[in-house]
């Protein structure tokens, strides 16, 4: 008799996602299959289930990219990953591994990469098959729960500072402080950085404060850009910019400090004006960052286990799925929404 599993699937574009029995997948050749503990619910999962961006996932669809689990089979060949081991099944679900991208640890931009939870079904659901080359591992003394967030939000960000190039003592502004943002400060605070918190909700810019953040400026005043220039003294040397929202990507740009560097890692649909005078005579760089490398991935991981950076987060049952879309939406979840499969007393 075939197995089945509980899984939320995108079965069309903007809809609410449908909760089903479906069958238990099998790990072929070279895979693994993880026995899902928890999943982190990413603003992406949002953008995937409404089809915001050009190159659209097949449906249905399991969504689901921060999906934490033990492994409970292997399959031939697979010598890398053991049963029972603690993995992540991240957005890079996998790549080619020997073209430029790949051999220069830029693995998320290879032609050939496939994306968990849109390319790949993901975490949300009981069961998720993975290739082990890919997979993190969760280092022991992370619970699932915790890691989860840590594997997309916490390697984005991570990874972003690093791309602004910002040194530490120097100023950085964190545009969005959801579940990117509210992991960033930490990362940001941890490497050094002094930090200027940017949001349009009052409750996430006084939690940004006590996560450490210097400034704070709501970013629906008037005054928002002149209020980081005075703050920061001309400018931030390092943006990074996590808010679905093209409003924040043309003013992230006009508070860059001159030399410094914004980088875009949020993914609105749409383009946003960029004033090319004010970016060509100021020497700003606008820069693009997708996720990670796996070696990013192992970086990120060590700042939780050294206790630097925690995500926030808030339980809700695979049920709830919908509810949590629908408040992440409207900027109503306060920091990470993490599904958890494994309740307490189960
Ligand atoms: P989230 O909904 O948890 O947080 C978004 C935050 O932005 C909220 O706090 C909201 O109040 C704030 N915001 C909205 N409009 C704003 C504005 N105009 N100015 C400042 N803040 C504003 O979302 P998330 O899960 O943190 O994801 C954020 C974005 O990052 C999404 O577009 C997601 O697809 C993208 N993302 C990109 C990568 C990557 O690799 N580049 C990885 C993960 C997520
Ligand atoms: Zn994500
Ligand atoms: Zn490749």
């Amino acid at each position: 008799m075939t197995q089945t599993m509980q899984a939320a699937l995108v079965e069309a574009f903007g809809q609410a996602l449908v909760i089903r029995e479906v069958p238990v997948p099998q790990a072929g050749p070279g895979q693994i299959l993880v026995k899902t503990e928890a999943c982190g619910v990413c603003h992406t999962d949002l953008h995937a289930a409404n089809g915001d961006w050009p190159l659209r996932p097949a449906l249905p669809f399991i969504p689901g990219h921060e999906g934490i689990g033990i492994v409970t089979a292997v399959g031939a060949g697979v010598t890398s990953v053991r049963e029972g081991d603690r993995v992540g099944v991240p957005w890079l679900y996998s790549a080619c591994g020997h073209c430029e991208y790949c051999l220069s640890a830029r693995e998320p931009v290879c032609a050939e990469a496939q994306f968990g939870g849109y390319t790949k079904n993901g975490g949300f659901a009981e069961y998720i098959v993975a290739d082990p080359n890919y997979v993190a591992h969760i280092p022991a003394g992370l619970g699932a729960r915790e890691a989860a967030p840590l594997i997309c939000a916490g390697i984005t960000v991570y990874k972003g500072i690093k791309e602004t190039q910002a040194r530490p003592g120097e100023w950085i502004v964190i545009s969005g402080i959801g579940g990117l943002g509210h992991l960033a400060i930490q990362y940001a605070k941890a490497m050094g950085l002094q930090v200027c918190a940017v949001d349009i909700d009052k409750g996430k810019l006084a939690h940004a404060k006590l996560l450490g953040a210097a400034v704070i400026i709501n970013a629906l005043d008037s005054d928002a850009i002149e209020a980081v220039k005075m703050a920061t003294g001309g400018g931030a040397h390092g943006v990074l910019i996590t808010a679905p929202s093209l409003a924040a990507f043309r003013q992230g740009v006009a508070m860059t400090r001159k030399w410094g560097t914004c980088v875009l890692v949020g993914l609105p649909p749409g383009e946003f004006p960029t004033p090319l005078f004010d970016v060509v005579a100021n020497c700003i760089t606008i820069r693009g960052s997708f996720v990670g490398s796996r070696r990013d991935m192992a970086e990120a991981l060590a700042f939780a286990v050294d206790g630097k950076v925690k995500a926030d987060i808030e339980l809700q049952p695979l049920s709830a799925i919908n509810e949590v879309f629908t408040r992440l939406e409207h900027g109503q979840v306060p920091s990470r929404v993490v599904i958890d499969f494994a309740p307490a007393g189960k």
